[in-house]
C-alpha cells in the first residue's frame, strides 16, 4: 500500500492523507489549510486535483484543519461514506456550516473591494449548501467498533483525548494475504484534560503515523489551571470588574466552563458569579457535548452530579442573540464572558475587548494558542496599545496567559506514546508539525529506536509501506 500526503505534512494545517491499495482508496481527514489567505485558499481549493476515485473517508475529529475541506472534496465529486465517531459527526454539522459562513463573508468582503477596482469577483471556497451536502455522508460509529471500510481495509477508532469524539485509528490493510497494522495518532491529546478521557495507547502495530506539533516543547501542568483561574477570577471580582475570555468555540469553551463550575462548587470563587458564553457556535457545540455525556471522564460525570444537585447551572448563561450580547455591556456587575474567536481576530469578542480592555478593574484571560499577527498575540506580548475596529485602545485591564490547556501531546507525551507501541513497530512517519519540531522529534525517535525507519514526508510526497 502507499500513502500520499496532500496536507498536514511538514505543516500543521490541511491534514489530508490518501491510503491506496491495489483495490481501494481511502482518505484519512480532509482538512482546510490555514495561514496567509491567498496561499491557504489556493491549497485548499486544489487539494484534490490529482486525487483518484476515493471509496471512503475516515475522519479523526471536528477541528477545521482536519474536516474543513470536506465540502471541497464533495464538490470535487466524492460521494462515499465518511466514517467517524457519532460525536464528531454531530460537531461537524455545526463546524462545517460555520466554516461555510466564514467563507461566504470572506468572499463578500473581498468582492466589495474588487468591485470598487472593477476587477473580477471571487467565489467563496464553498457555500452553506456545499457544507450541507456533506452531512448526509457521515456514518457514525463507537470507539472500539471495527468498521470494514472497503474489502481490504478495516478501521477501528480509539479515544484520542484531544477534543470530544476525536479518534486515533488502527487501519488493518490486507494485501496479498498479508495484513499490515497501521496506527494513526493525530491529533493526539493529553492526560488530565477537563471533560475528556485520557488518550488510549495503540500497540501491536507495524507502522505509526504520529503528530509532531509539540515534538520539541513541554507544556505546563494542566492541573495548575484551576489555581491560576481561581486567582484571576477572585482578584477581578474584588475589583468589581469583568473577566473576558477569548476562546475557541469547540472544546476550550466547554473545558473552561467545566473548570469554573468545579471552582464554584468547591467554593473557591464567588458562588453567584455569572458566567456567560457569548457565541452562537459555542452554544450549539455545548449542546452537542451535553448529548454525548457518555464520552465524559469520571471526574466530569461526578462534577455534573454535584452541580445538578446544587442547582448552580443557574449562573451559566448561553447567549446566541445579538441583542443579548450587546446588553452585556450595560450590565456592570462582575461577570465572566467567554466569547469567540479564540485569537481575537473576529466575532463578538472584539466588542467585549473594545468595551472592557481600557478599565484596570477588568481582566483579559488568554487560554489558547495565539498565532503571529493576531490581536490575541499582541495582548499576550503585552503591547501597551491595541487596535480594534480601526481605533486604538490603551490596555489597562489585567492580562493573564494560561498556557496550561493545550489539547496536544507535548514532547514527553509523544515519546511515551512511541515507547508504548512496542517492538513490532518498525516504521514511524512524522507529520502535523513545523519542520523544526519534526526534526527534533525524529532525532529523539532515531536515538531510541535505531533499528527503525523514520520518515518525515512533505506535502505531495508518497510512501510505500
Ligand atoms: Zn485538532
Amino acid at each position: 500500500m502507499k500513502i500520499t500526503f496532500l496536507g498536514g505534512a511538514q505543516e500543521v494545517t490541511g491534514s489530508t492523507h490518501v491510503l491506496q491499495t491495489d483495490r481501494s482508496t481511502v482518505i484519512r481527514d480532509s482538512g482546510m489549510f490555514q495561514g496567509h489567505r491567498a496561499e491557504a485558499r489556493q491549497k485548499s481549493e486544489h487539494a484534490f486535483d490529482t486525487l483518484p476515485h476515493a471509496n471512503a473517508v475516515v475522519l479523526s475529529h471536528a477541528h477545521i484543519d482536519h474536516c474543513g475541506n470536506l465540502p471541497t472534496l464533495v464538490k470535487h465529486g466524492f460521494n462515499g461514506p465518511i466514517h467517524t465517531t457519532h460525536a464528531t459527526a454531530d460537531l461537524c454539522s455545526y463546524m462545517l456550516r460555520d466554516s461555510a459562513h466564514i467563507q461566504e463573508m470572506d468572499a463578500a468582503y473581498l468582492n466589495k473591494k474588487l468591485a470598487l477596482k472593477g476587477e473580477p469577483l471571487v467565489e467563496p471556497l464553498y457555500t452553506t449548501p456545499d457544507a450541507e451536502a456533506v452531512l448526509p455522508l457521515f456514518v457514525g460509529h463507537n470507539y472500539h467498533e471495527p468498521v470494514q471500510v472497503t474489502d481490504d481495509i478495516r478501521v477501528t477508532a480509539y479515544e484520542a483525548g484531544h477534543v470530544l469524539g476525536a479518534a486515533l485509528h488502527l487501519f488493518e490493510i490486507t494485501e496479498n494475504s498479508r495484513t499490515l497494522r497501521l496506527g494513526y495518532a493525530f491529533d493526539l491529546g493529553r492526560k488530565n484534560l477537563p471533560i475528556l478521557c485520557d488518550p488510549e495507547q495503540l500497540s501491536d502495530i507495524d507502522a505509526l503515523v504520529i503528530e509532531s506539533t509539540y515534538g520539541n516543547r513541554l507544556h505546563r501542568d494542566i492541573l495548575q489551571s484551576e489555581d491560576l483561574l481561581a486567582g484571576v477570577i477572585n482578584r477581578t471580582c474584588a475589583r468589581g470588574g469583568k473577566i473576558i475570555v477569548p476562546s475557541f468555540a469547540l472544546e476550550r469553551t466547554q473545558e473552561i466552563l467545566c473548570v469554573v463550575q468545579r471552582l464554584r462548587l468547591d467554593k473557591r470563587i464567588p458562588k453567584t458569579l455569572p458566567v456567560i458564553v457569548d457565541s452562537p457556535l459555542a452554544v450549539n457545540l455545548t449542546g452537542v457535548f451535553l448529548r454525548h455525556t457518555d464520552l465524559f471522564d469520571a471526574d466530569t460525570m461526578a462534577l455534573m452530579a454535584r452541580g445538578a444537585k446544587a442547582g448552580t447551572h443557574h449562573y451559566v448563561r448561553l447567549v446566541s442573540s445579538v441583542e443579548e450580547s450587546k446588553a452585556l455591556n450595560d450590565d456592570k456587575r462582575p461577570m465572566m464572558i467567554i466569547s469567540a474567536s479564540g485569537m481575537c481576530e473576529s466575532g463578538r469578542i472584539l466588542h467585549h475587548l473594545k468595551n472592557n480592555i481600557e478599565d484596570p478593574n477588568n481582566a483579559v484571560v488568554i487560554v489558547g494558542f495565539q498565532a503571529a499577527n493576531t490581536l490575541g498575540r499582541r495582548i499576550v506580548e503585552r503591547a501597551p496599545d491595541v487596535r480594534i475596529f480601526g481605533e486604538t485602545y490603551r490596555v489597562r485591564a489585567e492580562r493573564v496567559v494560561l498556557n496550561t490547556f493545550s489539547g496536544h501531546a507535548d514532547r514527553n507525551d509523544l515519546l511515551r506514546f512511541v515507547d508504548g507501541v512496542g517492538a513490532r513497530c518498525k516504521t514511524f512517519i512524522l507529520v502535523h508539525g513545523e519542520p523544526g519540531a519534526i526534526e527534533s522529534f525524529a532525532r529523539d525517535i532515531r536515538a531510541r529506536r535505531p533499528d527503525c525507519r523514520v520518515e518525515t514526508p512533505a506535502r505531495e510526497d508518497q510512501l510505500e509501506l
